[in-house]
């Protein structure tokens, strides 16, 4: 079969790609705008695969989405394409609205009418809607997020998000198109962009600078490896039922500053420096609606498709954290790129 990944340049489609064509075998053309996001570098593993095919394009122009269906045909779209970033989307609201609810809305339109002139995918087309647990808004100290959790965003993503997932969901009801929609937690591993708290924070330990904590450092994310993630996604191409949701996560729910602690740990035992890792962390004022708890219930997805984790956060982050040692390569020219004005670094967080 042949998957269009929307957002195959990025951190979670990079790995997708590269899993659905490695592990899994599945022919795979990507389509990807590549924003500041966006990185061939992170599909360099399988550039040279015949099962690889990339298309620039962006997922808002229709013109493009149709004549990429029309081109290749797949069986299956995993769309991923998104504007991700909590702090950018304070400030730069706008395109997040156009990526993550016109995109989602032409990707979903142009699928549904492609799938109706298709007879050869009719029978067993799946679209699947790759989305996030911020979307269900901030926890408590108790409770955990399941399908059924109302919808609650607080962010200009997780709105946005929350448009998308709505849009996908009528989508199914009202034209049929056998969508799937997952929320996932916070991911984390390798590729991902120097922007994103994890990362963020090993390369500025890396680099002897400091390590910004928003707030108090107690908001609680659930973290899980991005290769867990992908795995998700294929169990769920592959067995999840159209219409249904089912939510991503890896009971791995950490303080901000436990991740940040657990990190300058490793880098103490890994890359001893002169002082401790542990005396860069500062704490800077708190962003705006920043939720203060996320936790993902994922029997859903255990139980009816058989999805487990494979990674602790413990054996999770130590990888991460020796990929960012090696890959200076990958990392160094994003870090010097310039974003919106701000030196990347100085921004950041999930
Ligand atoms: P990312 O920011 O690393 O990558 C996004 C990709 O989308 C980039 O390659 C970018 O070039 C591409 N893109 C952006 N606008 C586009 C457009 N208009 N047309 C085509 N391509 C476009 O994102 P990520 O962290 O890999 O997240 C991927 C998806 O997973 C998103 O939909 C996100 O909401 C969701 N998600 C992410 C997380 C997480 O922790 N990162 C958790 C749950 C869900």
């Amino acid at each position: 079969m042949r998957v269009l990944v929307t957002g195959g340049a990025g951190f979670i489609g990079s790995e997708v790609c590269r899993h659905f064509i490695s592990s899994l075998g599945l022919d795979v053309v990507v389509l990807d705008t590549l924003s500041y996001a966006g990185n061939l570098a992170s599909l360099a593993p399988v550039a040279d695969s015949p099962r690889y095919a990339f298309e620039k394009g962006d997922i808002c122009d229709r013109n493009v989405v149709e004549s990429v269906l029309r081109k290749y045909e797949p069986g299956a779209v995993v769309h991923l394409a998104a504007e991700t970033h909590v702090d950018r989307s304070i400030g730069h609201s706008e395109v997040f609205v156009r990526t993550n609810v016109l995109g989602t809305f032409t990707l979903l339109d142009v699928s549904r009418r492609y799938v109706e002139r298709t007879p050869s995918v009719a029978q067993s087309f799946r679209f699947v809607h790759v989305s996030t647990d911020e979307v269900y808004g901030s926890l408590g100290a108790e409770g955990v997020f399941t399908e059924t959790t109302p919808y609650d965003p607080s962010s200009p993503y997780s709105a946005s998000k929350a448009g998308s997932d709505h849009l996908a969901k009528a989508w199914h009801r009202t034209y049929g198109l056998p969508v799937i929609v997952s929320n996932c937690s916070n991911n984390y591993g390798p590729y991902q962009f120097p922007e994103k708290l994890i990362p963020l924070m090993i390369l500025n330990a890396l680099e002897g600078k400091a390590l910004p904590v928003y707030g108090n450092g107690l908001n609680v994310r659930d973290w899980l490896y991005v290769e867990d993630h992908a795995r998700a996604l294929a169990t769920i191409l592959a067995k999840g039922r159209p219409g249904e949701t089912y939510n991503v996560g890896g009971r791995n729910e950490r303080t901000n500053l436990d991740v940040v602690r657990q990190i300058c740990s490793l880098l103490d035992r890994l890359r001893p420096a002169g002082t401790s890792h542990h005396d860069r962390i500062s704490f800077v004022k708190d962003r705006p609606g920043h939720d203060l708890r996320y936790a993902i219930d994922a029997t859903k997805l255990e139980s009816e498709l058989g999805w487990r984790a494979n990674e602790t956060f413990e054996t999770g982050i130590e990888k991460t954290v020796r990929w960012y040692m090696d890959r200076a390569d990958w990392w160094r020219p994003l870090r010097d790129r310039v974003y919106g004005g701000k030196r990347l670094g100085l921004i950041g967080k999930d």
